[in-house]
């Protein structure tokens, strides 16, 4: 058993006064199976940091100016409809915006050594919303308001890994021109936002510092940490990168109501371990996960559980998955990518 990482945890029952009405998948109940899972198995383990708001500054580097005016503007009506799938509550601004800050405190939290991993259990998730508009259950860029600041402060080289089940189109076009940002995203093709193609690979001075995986319907545990396995070491030994940020959505696991995959619990600890030892344990970059999908509250508290017990030196599935189809997706990335000589010659 390795050795355990110290973790901290952001958390806040303010996250759960984002209301998205009835029968909305993003819902309050989500976060609190997970607080309450915490409670019940983690007790006391970990240190738990409670977020501030992101500053207007800070989400003004990322969001337009119309926009932002039109979403402080709902903290005035009881309901507004940001986009088709993507509501607000009165408190809903407030909300995305500890959420941003939340994100941003915890990966600021394992830079400064505070400690080795962080986990921000914050909603609403991030990874769609654009510079202009909320969508995909999204309101504010969390992690892109974060890579934002980050790179700021000094940072030259983030490595953002997304492995929710849909791709992070928005992370993807914030930083899509950039190297400072190596966006690293596995999801299913054909399902919602429908980009994230394998030839998109960045575009100007981030030509090849955008790494898609397509994967296909069914995708399991197996098949998708053998990707992982085959392809991270690679991209971190090559790219170097001072912090990991992780997009850690949890819809791939197979009773996710939105899911299409066949993911367990079980993976994503193995995922969750395998970055462990990129990062912290290997003696390199720090690494913070902040939540995006998952929207089986049970089952996401129990994937987090597993993934919190792989972080403390739980043995995992990692070193025993071996799936050809994994190794064949692997080799199909780097295809794709040896012109660009980021990370595969
Ligand atoms: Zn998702």
């Amino acid at each position: 058993m390795a050795s355990p990482l110290s973790i901290g945890i952001t958390r806040d029952d303010r996250f759960l006064a984002h209301q998205t009405g009835l029968s909305h998948p993003e819902a309050p109940a989500r976060l609190a199976a997970v607080y309450r899972m915490l409670d019940y198995e983690f007790a006391a383990v970990f240190a738990e940091r409670t977020p501030q708001p992101a500053t207007l500054e800070q989400v003004e580097a990322l969001h337009t100016p119309d926009y932002l005016r039109m979403l402080l503007a709902t903290a005035r009506r009881r309901f507004t409809n940001l986009a088709a799938d993507t509501t607000a509550s009165s408190y809903s601004c407030y909300t995305a915006f500890l959420a941003a800050g939340g994100c941003l405190g915890a990966a600021q939290d394992v830079l400064e050594g505070r400690y080795q991993a962080g986990l921000a259990l914050v909603r609403p998730p991030g990874h769609h919303a654009q510079a202009d508009k909320a969508q995909g259950f999204c309101i504010l860029n969390n992690l892109g308001i974060t890579a934002l600041e980050l790179i700021k402060q000094g940072l030259k080289r983030i490595l953002i890994v997304d492995w929710d089940l849909h791709h992070g189109d928005g992370l993807q076009r914030i930083f899509y021109d950039s190297p400072q940002v190596l966006y690293f995203s596995s999801h299913h093709h054909h399902s919602y936002p429908h980009t994230g193609g394998w030839e998109e690979a960045g575009a100007g001075q981030g030509a090849g510092y955008t790494v898609n995986l397509c994967l296909p319907p069914g995708s399991d545990d197996n098949d998708v940490v053998t990707l992982y396995r085959e392809l991270l070491p690679q991209v971190v030994e090559r790219y170097q990168p001072q912090v990991i940020l992780v997009s850690a959505g949890f819809d791939g696991q197979r009773d996710d109501p939105l899911s299409n995959m066949s993911m367990s619990r079980a993976g994503y600890a193995a995922l969750a371990a395998l970055l462990a030892d990129l990062g912290p344990l290997g003696g390199g970059a720090p690494l913070m996960l902040a939540l995006e999908g998952g929207y089986d509250p049970d089952q996401l508290a129990a994937c987090i559980r597993s993934v919190l017990l792989a972080l403390l030196g739980e043995q995992t599935m990692l070193e025993r998955a071996g799936s050809e189809r994994g190794a064949e997706m692997a080799e199909q990335a780097r295809a794709v990518h040896r012109a660009y000589k980021v990370w595969v010659d």
